[in-house]
């Protein structure tokens, strides 16, 4: 990478920290939820952490994601897909392999092409119309599992970033559809996400599934002052030029874009080809501790209107503030992280 890029510096010991705060906080063990290259993260570094650490489950949402982890070739540990895959014949190719099961056409299907129950978690959904087993179904899903004497890897819900009100009414109807088709048939029982282990017990649970707050990302209103975020994403300033000297800032004619009372313009190599979406354009950034607005963003490169202390090689900074950055956009942290792709190099620290 040229000394000029952007990279996203991933602290991997706050990332770390969040791990085992989590454990302890909730006595459970965690499904560590590493989807959207971990939320940004570097998929593959990010598990290979984890599993140094003692972490042994994994969640990804994609067939793509799950090879990317088998590809590690590590032992000991359990993936599993939230969605429900085509490709039944990975799943009997690797027993460490599970999945989720999203209705029950897909549990019928999937059991007649000799996959085995031991792999499967049978999600149950709420309304959310997300995924998941109705309320409706279960009492065929019941006859199924009692005619069969099935035994499942799991049983889960999704407690979406629902109300309070919402997750309580949820946490118990489940309790009772777990109960009712046989709590022994289940190895495991999940039902938390991040906003979900932030909220509420998780009654009988023996796992909690964490994405975001694993990496520190968190939302308002499900917010805990002990997590800290992972993440920074970082460059230098490759040029500068006087405004006056330019007619054009980008493909932008400069009388279009409103530079306030700044008098240059800083080149950063970072663009909508990283990720780096058009729509982040008047995004603030920090340059030796003072705010300036990213004023217009191109395939490979954007501009930034700055004053006089502003010199070459200085270090720029994007997203640090994540609120802001959220009310800017108009779209969760989860997606602009996401988005930046491999363009954008991870460096662990
Ligand atoms: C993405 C996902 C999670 C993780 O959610 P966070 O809010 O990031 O913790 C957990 N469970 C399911 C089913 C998911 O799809």
């Amino acid at each position: 990478m040229g000394v000029n890029d952007f990279k996203i510096i991933v602290k991997k010991e706050n990332i770390l920290h969040n791990y085992h705060y989590l454990q302890k906080l909730k006595n459970k063990r965690i499904i560590a939820v590493v989807k959207a290259n971990a939320y940004g993260h570097g998929i593959e570094n990010v598990v290979k952490l984890l599993k140094r650490e003692g972490c042994e489950y994994f969640a990804v949402a994609r067939e793509y994601e799950a090879k990317k982890i088998l590809n590690l070739k590590l032992k000991n540990i359990r993936i599993l897909i939230l969605e429900t895959i085509e490709n039944l014949e990975l799943l009997k190719e690797n027993p460490n392999l599970e999945m989720v099961v999203n209705s029950l056409d897909d549990l019928k299907n999937i059991l007649s092409k000799d996959v085995l129950s031991e792999q499967l978690h049978l999600k149950i959904d709420f309304g959310f119309g997300r995924n998941g087993i109705f309320e409706k179904d279960i009492d065929d899903l019941e006859k199924i599992l009692k005619e069969k004497n099935l035994k499942f890897k799991g049983i889960l819900t999704h407690l979406f970033a629902a109300d309070y009100e919402d997750m309580i009414e949820i946490e118990k109807k489940f309790e009772l559809i777990v109960k009712r088709l046989g709590k022994e048939r289940f190895e495991i029982i999940h039902t938390q996400n991040s906003a979900g282990i932030i909220s509420i017990e998780g009654k009988d649970t023996t796992h909690i599934r964490c994405g975001t707050l694993l990496f520190g990302l968190q939302e308002i209103g499900y917010y805990d002052p002990k997590i800290k975020r992972a993440f920074k994403l970082s460059g230098k300033i490759l040029g500068i030029k006087d405004l006056k000297d330019l007619k054009y800032i980008g493909y932008e004619k400069k009388e279009l874009i409103n530079l306030e009372k700044n008098t240059k313009i800083a080149k950063i190599r970072i663009g909508y080809g990283d990720g780096f979406s058009k729509r982040s354009e008047n995004i603030m950034s920090i340059i030796n501790n003072k705010k300036f607005k990213v004023v217009h963003i191109s395939m490979d490169s954007s501009f930034v209107a700055v004053d006089d202390s502003v010199k070459i090689g200085d270090e720029i900074e994007i997203f640090h503030d994540l609120q802001e950055s959220i009310n800017h956009l108009g779209v969760p942290h989860y997606e602009f992280l996401s988005v930046l792709n491999e363009r954008i190099e991870r460096e662990y620290i």
